[in-house]
C-alpha cells in the first residue's frame, strides 16, 4: 500500500450492481478506486487508461480541480433548496449556460438527474405540447430499433434493444419503431457517416399511414452509442426532419452521448447539420462529477405549454433534485472547461488520427466492421460459435488487465475516451486492443 492506494471493500455482496454479471464480478472483482486526467487507478494504484470516459461521460478528463472546488464551495453555500414553486440562483445560472450551447431557438431547459429521466421528460414534454396545441390525439411515440434511451418505462419502451425489454413484459402501449440503420452489407468499414440508408427514414411515412395523426414525436440518438455505435447514414436525419415537419411530429434527439463535444461540436445536432425540436442531455453536462440531466426545448414548445394554462402549474412533472445546487455548480464549472479549453475543437483536431487508428483494427482477426464519428469508435467482432458476446468480453478483461479500459456491448467494442486525449493515448488504446483481439482469436 502506498499513500495513493485505497483499501478494497471487504463485503462485495450488498451492492446489487447495475447492468452487471454480479456472480462473475464478485468472484473476480476489477475495481477502480481513483482517477485523474486520462487515467483510473485500481485500489493497489495500478494505472488503467480510460478509453471510455467512464461511461461516455467524463469528457474533460477525471478529477478536474475546477469542478471539485465548485462543488465544495456550493455545498457550503446551499446544500439543497426545492425548485418546485421556489428557486435558487445557481439553477437559473446553469440553465442559461446550457441554453448558450444548445442550437439557436432551443433556449428553455428542464433539469433532471440522469439520461433516463431526460428521455422520459422529453417524451412527456412532447405529449404535453401536442395536447396544449390542440392535438390531444397525438399520443403515440416512435423510437428506433437498437435505440437506447435509458431505463425508465418511457425510454425503455421507445428504445429498441431487445434484452433491455424482455424481462419487463408490457410497456407503454402506444409506441412504434423505425428500422435501425445498421447495413453492414453496404456500409461496413465506413469512415464517418455511411453512404447508404437515408431511405430508412422513409419508414416514418408507413407509420403515419398506419397510425394517422396520432404520432406525437420521434426520438432517436443522433449517433447511437450503447447499441454499438451506429452512425446515421448521409441524408438520413435530413429526411427524418422533413417528414416530421410534414406530419406535425416533433423530432427529439437523445444527445446524452453526443452532447458536450463528443462529435466535435457542442451538440451532435450542429455537426450533423439537422436540429431537433427537443434534445436530451446528461453525462458530459457535469463531466459526471454529480448526476444531472437536462432537456432543452424549442421556445415555441415551452411557450405553448406555459401559455396553455391560465394559472397554476403548467407541466405536472419534476424531480426533487431538478436543478440541485451541487449539480448546477458542477455543470457551470464543466461548461467553463468545455468552452475555455474548446473541447469540441480538440475533438476535431484529433478525430482524423483517431479514425485512422480505429480503421487500422481492420487487419486484426475476427474484426467484421469498424465505425466511427468524432471521438467515438465501434469495432465489431465476429461472435464465437454458440457464445455471443464471449469474445468481446474476454477482450475487455484482457485490456483491463493490460491497463486499458474499453467497453463492450455484445461483440462490439465501443470506445469514447475523454476529449482531452492525445496521440500517445490513442496509440496505447488501439495497440492494447489489437493485442487482446489477437490473443482471443
Ligand atoms: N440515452 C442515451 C443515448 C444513453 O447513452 C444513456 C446512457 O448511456 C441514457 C439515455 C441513459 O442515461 P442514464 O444511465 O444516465 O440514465
Amino acid at each position: 500500500m502506498n499513500e495513493l492506494s485505497v483499501p478494497r471493500p471487504n463485503n462485495l455482496d450488498a451492492f446489487w450492481m447495475p447492468y452487471s454479471d454480479n456472480k462473475y464480478f464478485k468472484g473476480t472483482p476489477r475495481l477502480l478506486a481513483r482517477a485523474e486526467g486520462m487515467n483510473y487507478y485500481t485500489p493497489e494504484g495500478r494505472e488503467v487508461l480510460d478509453g471510455t470516459a467512464g461511461l461516455w461521460c467524463c469528457n474533460a478528463g477525471h478529477g478536474r480541480r475546477e469542478i471539485v472546488e465548485a462543488i465544495q464551495k456550493q455545498a457550503a453555500i446551499l446544500d439543497f433548496a426545492p425548485t418546485f414553486q421556489l428557486g435558487h440562483p445557481i439553477a437559473f445560472e446553469a440553465a442559461a449556460r446550457v441554453a448558450d450551447l444548445t442550437p439557436d431557438g432551443l433556449d428553455h431547459v428542464f433539469f433532471t438527474n440522469s439520461g433516463s429521466e431526460s428521455a422520459d421528460t422529453a417524451l412527456k414534454i412532447a405529449l404535453a405540447y401536442q395536447r396544449a396545441r390542440g392535438q390531444a390525439q397525438r399520443v403515440r411515440l416512435v423510437g428506433r430499433e437498437r435505440g437506447y434511451h435509458g431505463v425508465g418505462f418511457g425510454g425503455m419502451s421507445v428504445g429498441g434493444i431487445g434484452p433491455n425489454r424482455k424481462q419487463f413484459g408490457a410497456m407503454l402501449p402506444y409506441v412504434d419503431h423505425l428500422p435501425h440503420t445498421h447495413l453492414p452489407a453496404q456500409n461496413a468499414f465506413s469512415r464517418g457517416q455511411p453512404e447508404h440508408g437515408a431511405n430508412l427514414a422513409d419508414h416514418l411515412e408507413s407509420l403515419v399511414a398506419l397510425h394517422g395523426d396520432t404520432i406525437a414525436a420521434v426520438m432517436v440518438e443522433p449517433v447511437a452509442g450503447s447499441t454499438g455505435v451506429l452512425v446515421p447514414p448521409k441524408g438520413y436525419l435530413e429526411r427524418l426532419r422533413a417528414l416530421c415537419d410534414k406530419h406535425g411530429i416533433l423530432l427529439i434527439y437523445d444527445e446524452v452521448i453526443t452532447g458536450f463535444g463528443r462529435i466535435g461540436t457542442h451538440f451532435g445536432a450542429e455537426r450533423l447539420g439537422v436540429a431537433p425540436d427537443i434534445m436530451t442531455m446528461a453525462k458530459g453536462l457535469t463531466n459526471a462529477a454529480v448526476p444531472m440531466g437536462a432537456v432543452a426545448v424549442r421556445n415555441e414548445i415551452y411557450q405553448t405549454i406555459v401559455d396553455g394554462t391560465q394559472a397554476g402549474i403548467e407541466f405536472f412533472h419534476g424531480y426533487t433534485y431538478s436543478g440541485h445546487p451541487l449539480a448546477a455548480a458542477a455543470a457551470i464549472a464543466a461548461i467553463d472547461i468545455h468552452v475555455r479549453e474548446d473541447l469540441p475543437g480538440r475533438v476535431r483536431a484529433i478525430e482524423g488520427y483517431w479514425e485512422d487508428a480505429a480503421h487500422a483494427m481492420r487487419s486484426a482477426p475476427n474484426v467484421i466492421d469498424v465505425r466511427n464519428h468524432g471521438l467515438i469508435a465501434g469495432i465489431e467482432l465476429a461472435p464465437r460459435e454458440g457464445a455471443p458476446g464471449d469474445r468481446a468480453m474476454r477482450v475487455f478483461r484482457r485490456c483491463f488487465d493490460e491497463g486499458v479500459l474499453i467497453r463492450v456491448t455484445g461483440d462490439i467494442v465501443a470506445l469514447s475516451p475523454p476529449l482531452i486525449i492525445e496521440k500517445p493515448h490513442v496509440d496505447r488504446i488501439f495497440g492494447t486492443l489489437q493485442d487482446a483481439i489477437h490473443k482471443e482469436a
